[in-house]
């Protein structure tokens, strides 16, 4: 018999948290909040344009660099709209300069981190939702220290605004200088901090100077499948792809692997899933972690390609990374290569993930900020 872990109930946990969230900054508002508060500050509301402007358009930080606002009311914007919620604790390259983490501090002293990724033909970003994370899953590094609080939707689009300003000063080898891509699959579990998110997910897709400029298309919120969440994700209007970390194909093992599972089972999480991609036009990501003689045999991969068969998604394998301690192993390559076989085999559109950043911990599921800090 498995021991399955009790899940924290997330409502609560954020509740009781909540004083931990950091000051204000003006990424948490819109444009038009944005105005309101500066002239609330006495300033003219162009002003609140000026500085969105250098924060989302020119990726500046530094209220020195804003030379377009006199020196007086500069600093007093720059308090009350930019005050700093990330200190880069580390920094790490590995992959030829391709990927870089970074690890940050948070006003509370929270850890937690971001990995910037370099493509010929993009460049992607994958962001943190909370510090640290309450879905207990036993194969994920995140998983095993517990949730310490929700983000603040500027404390996550900040990581995004940074490494755009990192990745434009060309020093991601190879790739184009601009960020065009960004991933919810960092620490936490972006579902479970719902409002801070889709806030989030709308700065950065707003066009400059309300935000990023994303593509929608280009922004993936990944989530164990909290089924209600996800259900509220396809009324939001938005078309953000949506990935469903599923790893079993059967309840009787993703009980086990994503102990959500116990509360909405598989046939419940996969409904939900494809109402998203019928509402949004938009193909679901299945993320499966291949795990050694746990969830790799061929009946697996046959069930698997059965539920998805027909349907819009798209299989993402990523190779199990071992978090420090795990019972648990990466599936030999030729076990892989038949498993991919047999979801092609069933029609299903199936890919390997890379797996950058595996040198400096920053592959999927090793980002456990805690641990680093020791
Ligand atoms: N909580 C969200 C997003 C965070 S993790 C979610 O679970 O979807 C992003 C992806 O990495 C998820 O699919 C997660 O299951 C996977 N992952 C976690 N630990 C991993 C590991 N050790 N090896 C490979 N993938 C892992």
């Amino acid at each position: 018999m498995t021991t399955l872990p009790v899940i924290a109930p997330v409502p609560d946990a954020a509740r009781s948290r909540r004083a931990a969230l950091p000051p204000r900054h003006l990424a948490d508002l819109d444009l038009p909040a944005r105005q309101a508060l500066v002239r609330e500050l006495g300033e003219p509301a162009f002003r609140a344009k000026q500085i969105s402007t250098h924060y989302f358009g020119r990726l500046v930080r530094d209220p020195a660099g804003m030379t377009d606002l006199p020196a007086a009311a500069r600093d007093r914007l720059a308090d009350a709209l930019l005050p700093t919620l990330l200190t880069p604790v580390r920094e790490m390259a590995c992959d030829d300069g391709a990927t870089r983490k970074a690890l940050w501090r948070l006003h509370d002293g929270s850890l937690v981190e971001s990995v910037l990724m370099g493509y010929p033909d993009r460049v992607t970003v994958c962001i943190s939702s909370q510090a640290g994370c309450g879905m207990a899953c036993p194969f994920c590094a995140t998983g095993q220290a517990g949730l310490t609080r929700n983000l603040s939707t500027a404390e996550i689009v900040d990581q995004a605004v940074y490494l755009a300003g990192v990745a434009a000063s060309g020093v991601v080898a190879g790739a184009p200088p601009r960020l065009s891509h960004v991933v919810f699959m960092g620490m936490g579990e972006p579902l479970a901090n719902y409002g801070r998110v889709i806030a989030a997910v709308r700065r950065l897709c707003a066009p400059a100077p309300e935000g990023l400029g994303l593509s929608q298309r280009h922004v993936t919120v990944s989530t164990v499948g909290l089924v209600p969440a996800m259900r509220r994700l396809a009324e939001e209007d938005l078309s953000v792809t949506l990935a469903l970390s599923l790893h079993a194909p059967d309840d009787e093992l993703r009980d086990e692997l994503v102990p959500v599972n116990q509360r909405w089972k598989v046939a419940e999480v996969l409904a939900a899933a494809w109402d998203y991609a019928a509402r949004t036009g938009r193909r679901i990501s299945i993320e499966y972690a291949m795990i050694k003689d746990v969830n790799d045999q061929p009946w697996r991969a046959d069930l698997l390609g059965r539920l998805l068969t027909g349907r819009l998604a798209h299989v993402n394998l990523i190779p199990l990374n071992p978090t420090p301690g795990s019972r648990w192993d990466a599936s030999p390559k030729a076990v892989e290569r038949e498993f991919v076989r047999r979801l092609r085999a069933a029609g299903v559109s199936t890919t390997v993930r890379d797996t950058r950043g595996q040198e400096i911990d920053g592959a999927c599921g090793q980002l456990a900020a805690a641990e680093v800090s020791g």
